[in-house]
């Protein structure tokens, strides 16, 4: 009888204690993931990562494969990166993913790293490097020593100004590998910023910034402006830290998956027991009491402890329940326009296609109608694969005058990145101040796969850490190292 009393007081207390209080989950949650991207395939497996919890783990897709904006597409039966294209050599996740989970790294051939640059201001190139046709490294190494000395001549020490700028900034973010032990879990995109010395760059446009490093306006309106046009597809207006991290895009080393970076996403998501749901699209949000219920298009619901928006809400048609509030902010449309065929010299007033510089990168004035041309791959002297980024989708006609001849066009219309704009005002990494968590918070700061990764890292550990406090780090049966220094770097 004692022991029937005892039981019954037990069952209400635990019936009257705040059934939504973290430390008390009975059972290891459910954490569903919206978006099989870099981000949300890296929250996965960070989250198996740190932890040892049987958490079930759902990733919803509402394409047919994973990847996001990490895509390929193939052109006349060859297969280029269609998206995302190029990383760092010190993107230190994206390396651990490829080497860690049996991918390979293909590092651009010297012929592709050091193609010929050109400088287009809509009626003439203002600055065109030299390019030899010739595999012989010594002579390779010739020409590239005499396009530096070239480039230091036409924008003097300022060069090295940008460098060092450029360093700066890849220094300070070298401090998200940290160890975990002295890195903390960042509440806040601010926060977490601000940690690693990176906030202020986010509240000036960079053109202000690299006028403030000493830089002098021809660098900034020619070689800089060429760079940001191609990497976000927006002028030397744009804020600092995007304008940085595109900058460090344009250097050496660069490096990309064999076969397409989507695999990163493919495979972390192979390795990391989740339940993918693909072609499968999230509609509703709903915070139900201590659960939120997630409703697809194809008429499901489950139910979640944890919910992940691994995707931009932009432009998303996601609908919340009780709606949620996030700074408003408009994606940059990049058209990406793949040709095989021949560009037309007398277009950029040349003789002969050879002339034509392999990047041809432009000038902010509104009359020129791409940002970029840049050749894929040369198949032979008259058959080349061209990659053309536009603000605006580049019209036939207009195809016809800057091509001779056009086997095969695709254009694909990307949502692509955040319109930056300083000083940059951020969404929060928890939603509802709940376990409505948004990896895309991020993305104000700069739009990669490795800042993804390194924003879906952070919320990985928030996750955990407001469901079983600071503690959960203890334990992770993953094989990948998580120290900096444990990295690769050899690239
Ligand atoms: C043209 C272009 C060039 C780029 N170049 C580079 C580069 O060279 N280097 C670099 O590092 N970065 C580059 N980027 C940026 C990089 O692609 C992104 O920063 C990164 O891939 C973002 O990953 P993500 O997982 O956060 O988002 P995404 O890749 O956009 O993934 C979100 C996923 O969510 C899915 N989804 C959306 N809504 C729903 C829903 N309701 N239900 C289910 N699924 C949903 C989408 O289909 C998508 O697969 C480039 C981007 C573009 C567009």
């Amino acid at each position: 009888m004692e022991s029937r009393v005892m039981l019954s007081l037990f069952t209400l207390l635990l019936l009257l204690s705040p059934r939504n209080s973290q430390s008390e989950l009975q059972s290891p949650p459910t954490v569903c993931i919206i978006g099989g991207g870099i981000g949300g395939s890296s929250v996965a497996h960070f989250l198996r990562f740190y932890s040892d919890s049987e958490t079930r783990i759902h990733v919803f897709e509402r394409r047919g494969v994973v990847g996001g904006r990490m895509a390929t597409v193939t052109i006349a039966g060859e297969t280029f990166e269609a998206g995302a294209s190029i990383l760092h050599p010190k993107n230190y996740h994206a390396l651990n993913f490829t080497t860690g989970l049996g991918l390979k790294i293909r590092k651009p051939p010297a012929s592709e790293s050091s193609l010929s640059l050109g400088i287009w201001d809509g009626k003439r190139f203002l600055l065109k490097t030299i390019s030899v046709d010739s595999k012989i490294p010594f002579v390779q190494k010739i020409v590239s020593f005499a396009n530096s000395v070239y480039l230091l001549v036409r924008y003097g020490f300022s060069l090295l100004k940008m460098e060092s700028f450029v360093e700066g900034m890849v220094d300070k973010f070298l401090k998200y590998y940290e160890s975990t032990e002295s890195r903390p879990v960042f509440e806040t995109v601010e926060g977490m910023l601000k940690w690693a010395g990176l906030y202020n760059l986010t509240t000036q446009p960079l053109r202000e910034q690299l006028v403030d490093a000493g830089l002098n306006p021809l660098l900034i309106e020619e070689l800089v402006t060429v760079i940001t046009r191609i990497n976000y597809g927006q002028s030397v207006f744009i804020s600092g830290l995007a304008g940085a991290v595109s900058l460090a895009g344009s250097g050496g080393n660069l490096w990309s998956v064999e076969g397409g970076n989507w695999q990163m996403a493919a495979a972390l998501i192979n390795s990391s027991n989740v339940e993918l749901h693909l072609h499968e699209e999230i509609e509703f949000v709903s915070h139900l009491e201590d659960y939120y219920e997630l409703n697809s298009t194809k008429g499901n619901s489950y139910a979640c402890q944890v919910a992940v928006i691994a995707t931009p809400l932009d432009e998303s048609e996601i609908q919340f329940s009780p709606p949620i509030s996030i700074p408003e902010r408009k994606l940059q449309h990049t058209h990406a326009t793949f040709v095989r065929g021949l560009l037309n010299p007398a277009y950029f007033g040349l003789n002969g296609v050879s002339e034509i510089p392999e990047l041809v990168g432009t000038i902010e004035d509104p009359d020129i109608p791409f940002s970029s041309i840049s050749v894929l791959k040369q198949h032979d002297k008259n058959d080349v694969t061209y990659k053309i980024f536009s603000r605006q989708p580049m019209a036939d006609a207009l195809l016809d005058t800057i091509f001779s001849e056009r086997k095969e066009t695709i254009q694909i219309n990307w949502g692509a990145y955040p319109h930056y704009k300083a000083p940059e005002v951020f969404a929060p990494f928890v939603l509802d101040g709940q376990h409505l968590y948004y990896v895309n918070a991020f993305e104000n700061a700069a739009s990669t796969m490795e800042t993804s990764a390194v924003a879906g890292e952070n919320i990985a550990r928030l996750i955990l850490s407001r469901l079983y406090g600071k503690q959960y780090l203890s334990s992770s049966t993953s094989s990948f190292p998580n120290s900096k220094e444990q990295l690769h770097s050899d690239l």
